[in-house]
């Protein structure tokens, strides 16, 4: 009897993903720091505003096999 079952172990290790970012404001232009939300899947599009100019953004969060974020923010214009 052959035992096909195969250990697997390899390529669990875990990944960190980032839960923060900063990105530049496109209104005012300061460096602001948000918070991520990595269990939302690796591909996010939402709106959060400005903690300093309180202008809305259009955040674009994309998350690569190693778990970073790559974090755009751009003005959202009507
Ligand atoms: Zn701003």
């Amino acid at each position: 009897m052959r035992d096909d079952e195969h250990d697997e172990d390899a390529g669990e290790a875990e990944i960190t993903a980032d839960t923060e970012a900063t990105v530049r404001c496109p209104y005012c232009s300061e460096e602001v720091e948000i918070t991520l939300d990595p269990d939302s899947g690796e591909a996010q599009e939402y709106v959060e505003d400005c903690a300093v100019c309180c202008q809305p953004w259009q955040v674009t969060v994309h998350y690569d096999l190693e778990g970073r974020a790559e974090v755009t923010a751009t003005a959202l214009d009507g």
